[in-house]
């Protein structure tokens, strides 16, 4: 890689350029480029083989002038607390944007899960809820799923946190399981938010979208349903999707003459994103390298997995169709690759606008939560698909009134509206 990639210093490198755009105080600039509060823990699990094993788990709360800190919690044998830090301040951009009334947090610990027993899984998030119940809750921060969790596990979770305050508390967490208080709709929020946000900046740029082909990066939660809506939805083509295969530690593409079938990868995806390779290959799958993906002809680039794979060496390698590059994942595009993306006049949607369907509709899920009264899938896209659509115009206003790239549009609308409740909080005069 070209540029040694830390997300934390990404994700203050993105804000600091737009803070000096807008001609943000340095004071306020200081509060906004760091979170607010971090929580670093250790979370003992009795292990199936009888084996006491420690994990380091942790949680950061970026920002909640808006609302209480909302975002996921990673399971990751990656994990640090500096990408847990980068992923909770793009939350608090994320909310903003999406303009629901919750702050930016993230959570995660350094786990692979796909190493654990159910019953490991199970002891190791209600862990994790024992150490942080007393800083969450749904006036507080709600955590969600992100890459490695479930919607199982935020029912464990839920379960943890509803006995240690004694009631019944479904809306401290979302992302929950159906019929254990999750929201119909949650499962393709996040992809088919990205693909909402695909249409429209097709409307804008005039391109037909049956004569448009995806490449999408990944194939968990997020790659699935973009794949999904834009088959479905736009009647497009997908010309690959990619994944990690966690039997030999290593990603493929997987491509098909025909374009992809999501459908039927779906049946043949086991619960990390694996595929099947054996079935896929019978089924007339070309299986090539991990990489591969980003070099397949189409005009609409998916990245969909984790952070900085579309960087300085890769960006390269695309397609020069490409007229799109649709954020699915948190980070995918690192500050060389935007540089690429300007100079080749490529239309990007940037991650926290792209991929916040996902957050929105938990937001919905809390206000089910909330009333106990739930609505039906129907209802809970068609709202998305407003609030989604509703964000996108409101950046892209803003970067033709500014003249400016999509993603600092967006920084420009998430910093105005958080620098805002902060004034109106009284935090700029009083302290928070
Ligand atoms: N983990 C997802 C994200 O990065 C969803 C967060 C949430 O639903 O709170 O946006």
């Amino acid at each position: 890689m070209s540029e040694q990639l830390n997300a934390f210093e990404m994700a203050q490198k993105q804000f600091d350029a737009v803070a000096k755009q807008l001609g943000l105080d340095a004071g306020v600039a200081e509060v906004l480029r760091w979170p607010m509060r971090e929580y670093s823990f250790r979370i003992p699990v009795r292990m199936d083989d009888g084996t006491l094993r420690v994990f380091q788990g942790f949680r950061v709360q970026h920002n909640d002038a808006r609302g209480p800190n909302k975002g996921g919690i990673r399971f990751a044998a990656n994990e640090t607390m500096d990408t847990v830090r980068a992923l909770a301040t793009w939350m608090t951009w994320k909310c903003a944007v999406a303009d629901i009334p919750l702050g930016g947090g993230k959570g995660g610990i350094i786990v692979d899960p796909s190493t654990l027993s159910d019953r490991e899984k199970e002891e190791m998030c209600r862990g994790w809820v024992r150490n942080m119940w007393k800083n969450i809750g749904p006036r507080n921060d709600v955590p969600a799923p992100d890459v490695g969790t479930t919607p199982q596990m935020m029912g464990w979770m839920m379960d943890e946190y509803s006995k240690l305050v004694g009631q019944f508390t479904p809306g401290v967490f979302t992302g929950k399981p159906l019929g254990g208080g999750g929201s119909l709709g949650r499962t393709e929020a996040t992809g088919y938010g990205v693909i909402y946000t695909v249409r429209e900046a097709m409307k804008h740029l005039g391109i037909d979208p049956k004569k448009s082909v995806a490449a999408i990066e990944g194939f968990g939660n997020v790659a699935q349903y973009a794949s999904i809506g834009f088959i479905e939805m736009l009647g497009g083509k997908v010309a690959c999707v990619s994944c990690w295969d966690r039997h030999e530690k290593k990603a493929f593409t997987y491509s098909h003459k025909d374009g992809v079938d999501p459908r039927f990868l779906l049946t043949i995806v086991d619960q990390y994103g694996t595929i099947d390779k054996v079935k896929a290959e019978k089924a007339g799958y070309v299986i090539e390298d991990g990489d591969k993906w980003i070099e397949k002809d189409c005009n609409v680039l998916i990245p969909a997995a984790i952070e900085g794979h579309v960087n300085g060496d890769t960006v390269k390698k695309m397609s020069k169709n490409v007229k799109i590059v649709a954020e699915g994942a948190n980070g995918p595009c690192t500050p060389e690759a935007d540089e690429y993306f300007k100079a080749n006049n490529i239309f990007d949607i940037p991650d926290f606008l792209c991929n916040a369907g996902g957050v929105t509709c938990s937001y919905f899920e809390q206000v089910q939560n909330d009333m106990n009264f739930y609505w039906s899938k129907e209802e809970v896209l068609e709202r998305l698909d407003q609030k989604m659509t509703a964000a996108f115009r409101g950046v892209l206003d803003m970067a033709t009134e500014k003249k400016v790239y999509m993603r600092d549009a967006a920084y420009m609308v998430a910093i105005s509206r958080v620098v805002k409740a902060m004034e109106l909080r009284g935090w700029l005069t009083g302290g928070f």
